[in-house]
């Protein structure tokens, strides 16, 4: 007998990132201006997103999503937060459902936390 056939649900169309984000940047610690269009405007937002995440509670970011939809620019502001297990920042537009994961964001430029009580871990944001 023929498996029956299961008509799957999709998930909306969308993207995982995982990005090292030290792979976008020079010797001295800026973002490498030898990267490409793409790889730039990519590096700016996810270190903008670091900084903002580091820097304030609310997982609201300014950061404008680098995403398409329907090839048109995404209108999504990204959301992100901190997996406090893994200190991976986490980010996703609401709109085009685009994500990712951010590692290797300690120590940066864009890194804020020194800031602020790191060893507070209630004062995370915290994507839920
Ligand atoms: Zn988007």
């Amino acid at each position: 007998m023929a498996p029956h056939h299961v008509n799957q649900e999709q998930p909306p169309m969308n993207q995982l990132f995982v990005t090292d984000i030290i792979h976008f940047l020079d010797d001295n610690g800026a973002i490498a201006s030898t990267l490409p269009p793409p790889a730039m405007i990519m590096a700016t937002s996810l270190s903008n997103i670091i900084a903002q995440v580091t820097s304030q509670l609310n997982p609201q970011t300014t950061v404008n999503c680098w995403g398409q939809v329907n090839d048109l620019p995404c209108k999504g502001l990204i959301e992100a937060g901190v997996d406090i297990d893994t200190l991976e920042i986490i980010w996703a537009c609401p709109i085009c459902h685009d994500h990712g994961v951010i590692r290797q964001w300690q120590y940066t430029f864009f890194d804020c936390f020194e800031q602020w009580a790191l060893d507070d871990e209630d004062t995370l944001p915290v994507l839920s």
